[in-house]
């Protein structure tokens, strides 16, 4: 038995390992990674990691939980081809290993720009805890420029702003958080940076960047304004590390195809997590998802596959992000909805945004309400949609129960 090679340390892999041993699964358990840390939270990267210059990586696991679960984890070291037909896994310094089933836990990467000056040093975008520490190391500079105005780009923004920095933001879009996020809630945020002096450009594209001693030094923007820099982030978005599976003649479309069962065009290839792309029972859309809840759901569903279960991804999807003084938390799917209900104060800084399709709710979307987003999280996997016109009183939970 060559067992169950998993491929990529980020939170799907470490999760699918877990859940393998959970699951009863007895056979060989291979995790690689091509980072050279113990497997990390990524999430607090921009957020805490950021904020502190001593802070360390938050474990996943502790690194007991490997050997214990008999679980090999194999760091520093990428998986370069997968050979089908030979059942075999090529490796970076040329080694081999055999696998029964792979799981492609791959994730994604931050999206690059053709900018002229991107190569300057000091222009950076995070994904990992070396581009974390990368980032904390030059945020020294007065003046920093974030292009991209999604959940990391602003995370980091809200983060350096707060420590003092002056921060500009540069958005393509007519507004912040244009995927992600409804315009009420962006509105909102912008109100908020503005106030706390960051500074927001929508609309606006970086021409080029500008350098001194091969290091960043101003941002050049579609009107022509200079804007100084001594740090630029780059967070517009991320590509899906599908390439090995696309290699190997695996169906790929915006990251890798996988059924209900997160099994890919060949079946003894699954793939979860940032790089997977499935039709997703809520929305009835071909989706992939970027979110920790994604990951880890999935990857319980993949080990109960390999297990020889048959359940079908079910998860309510759900999200958070903080920035500065905002915990924004979304559950449910909003692409679709027709109508949405706002409950609560913007000016009190809580608010959420109820979507509708029809009657039936499918999202909800939250400043600082918590209590929404937990009760919306059982009302979505109930399929209880609350009569929009009784959203503001004070029984919704009483609805519900
Ligand atoms: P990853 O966690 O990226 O893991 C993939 C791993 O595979 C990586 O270590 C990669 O290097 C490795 N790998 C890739 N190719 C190979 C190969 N060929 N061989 C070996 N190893 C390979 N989500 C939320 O829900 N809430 C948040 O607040 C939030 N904040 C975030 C903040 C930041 C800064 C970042 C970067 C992400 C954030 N996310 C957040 C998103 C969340 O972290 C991702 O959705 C999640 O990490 C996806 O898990 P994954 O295992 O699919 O990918």
């Amino acid at each position: 038995k060559n067992g169950v090679v998993i491929i990529g340390a980020g939170h799907a892999g470490v999760q699918a390992a877990a859940s393998l041993r959970e699951e009863g699964f007895d056979g060989p358990v291979t995790l690689i990674g091509d980072e050279n840390e113990l497997p990390y939270h990524k999430p607090p990267l921009s957020k805490a990691f950021m904020k502190d210059a001593d802070a360390k990586p938050q474990m996943l696991r502790a690194e007991a939980f490997y050997a214990n679960g008999r679980i090999e984890l194999m760091l520093g070291s990428s998986v370069e081809r997968i050979d089908l037909s030979g059942r075999r896994l090529d490796l970076s310094g040329g080694g081999h290993i055999a696998f029964d089933r792979v799981i492609l836990a791959t994730g994604s990467r931050p999206r690059t720009l053709a900018l002229p000056g991107s190569d300057l040093a000091r222009v950076l975008s995070l994904r990992s805890v070396a581009d974390a520490r990368a980032i904390r190391e030059a945020s020294g500079s007065d003046d920093i420029v974030v292009l991209g105005g999604g959940f990391i780009g602003l995370e980091i923004a809200a983060t350096l702003a707060a420590g003092g920095r002056r921060v500009t933001v540069v958005e393509a879009q007519d507004r912040l958080l244009a995927r992600a996020a409804a315009p009420v809630i962006a509105a909102h945020v912008r109100s908020r940076f503005e106030a706390s002096g960051v500074r927001l450009l929508t609309n606006t594209t970086i021409e080029r960047l500008q350098g001194q001693n091969g290091h960043v030094t101003a941002a050049v923007t579609s009107s022509g304004e200079r804007l100084p820099a001594g740090l630029v982030l780059i967070g517009v978005g991320v590509v899906p590390n599908s390439e090995l599976a696309e290699a190997a003649g695996i169906a790929v479309a915006n990251g890798i195809r996988v059924d209900p069962q997160m099994r890919s065009s060949q079946p003894e290839i699954l793939a979860i997590g940032d790089n997977a792309n499935f039709r997703h029972w809520l929305s009835g859309t071909d989706v992939r998802l970027e979110s920790v809840q994604n990951a880890t759901d999935q990857a319980r569903l993949a080990a109960r596959t390999i297990t020889g279960h048959e359940d079908a991804y079910r998860s309510v999807p759900w999200f958070w992000s903080d920035i500065g003084d905002m915990k924004l938390q979304m559950v449910g799917l909003a692409a679709g909805s027709d109508r949405s209900v706002v409950v609560g104060e913007a000016a009190e800084n809580r608010f959420s945004v109820f979507h509708y399709l029809g009657d039936r709710l499918i999202c909800i979307e939250s400043v600082n309400r918590p209590a929404d987003h937990m009760l919306g999280r059982k009302m979505l996997a109930a399929g209880f949609s609350p009569n929009p016109a009784t959203l503001a009183s004070d029984d919704l939970k009483a609805q519900f129960a």
